[in-house]
């Protein structure tokens, strides 16, 4: 059974097969785009899904998502997320919408006791977070604001506050700002400008960024929408506020992701739904009732 995008909508179909047998998988906004038109796949049509947790012989896996070629001149830099011959599962080439899949053992990371599959999806996620922080270098002394209410938004606003950061958040939705205030996070009312502003809505609103950042402040940038931002270049430029763009995290973050997950009960901002129910998922995702939405099979 897989679910494929034919490059206008998903069509469920039998046949799939692989070594690993595919429990969970989350929806995530790139696969929003890509179903919206804005994002293009490099092929289709293409199984969707590159956050999810696998088993073989008992043991619940994670995957990285970049298949690389371990020779070009970004590999042997050990930047191998950046493989100029790179594809991205469920991007480029077929992903984990489907109930078997073959994957190479160096995307592998063992899942911990203690979390189900469908919370070990997030690890993807929860990796990229960490990478962002990875080239944010944040302080525990400065302040940040998270712009978006979204799945990115709440585990950056999460992850901040593991920081030790003073951490506030701007949204729409009330279930999801309370959720923002349990992980520590304060709701921004006025217009307050901060240390780093983390553009997570999913539309790449720079401007609304620029607008809440200090001088010389960061903006760490995390969309992959798929469309072109307009921006006030003059005032970043003046204001010399540095974009931090991050995307996938290599293999020694996922570790620390998948135990971040448990420790901080990420797993509470999952959905679950049956893999058959995934209009469903679908809908409430774009209708904004949930937060993330996980397929199990
Ligand atoms: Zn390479």
């Amino acid at each position: 059974m897989k679910l494929v995008f034919d490059g206008s909508k998903l069509v469920l179909q039998e046949g799939s097969s692989g070594e690993y047998k595919v429990k969970a998988c989350g929806i995530c906004g790139t696969d929003i785009a890509i179903l919206k038109g804005s994002y293009k796949p490099r092929k289709t049509p293409i199984v969707l899904g590159h956050e999810f947790c696998v088993e073989k012989d008992g043991k619940l896996f994670v995957s990285e998502i970049n298949l690389v070629d371990w020779s070009c001149e970004n590999c042997k830099k050990g930047e191998y997320t950046h493989c100029e011959n790179r594809k991205a599962i469920g991007i480029d080439v077929d992903g984990a919408l489907q109930d078997r899949i073959d994957l190479p053992s160096y995307l592998l990371h063992e899942v911990p006791d203690g979390l189900s599959a469908a919370e070990a999806a997030l690890a993807e996620p929860v990796a990229s977070v960490l990478r962002m922080l990875q080239l944010l270098d944040p302080k525990p002394y400065e302040s940040a604001l998270i712009l978006g209410d979204g799945a990115l938004g709440l585990i950056s606003c999460a992850l901040l506050k593991r920081f030790g950061l003073d951490v506030s958040v701007k949204g729409k939705h009330e279930q999801r700002l309370k959720r923002a205030r349990l992980f520590g996070a304060r709701v921004e009312s006025e217009n307050r400008k901060y240390d780093i502003v983390v553009e997570a809505t999913g539309k790449g609103t720079l401007d609304e960024a620029l607008s809440h950042t200090k001088a010389r402040g960061r903006i760490a940038i995390k969309s992959t929408h798929g469309s072109s931002v307009c921006f006030d270049y003059t005032k970043a430029v003046v204001n010399e506020v540095q974009i931090v763009p991050s995307r996938c995290a290599p293999f020694y973050l996922w570790d620390k992701a998948l135990k971040l997950v448990k420790e901080l009960r990420l797993g509470e901002l999952v959905m679950v739904y049956p893999f058959r129910n995934y209009e469903e998922a679908i809908s409430n995702t774009l209708e904004r009732k949930i937060v993330k939405p996980v397929l199990v099979f």
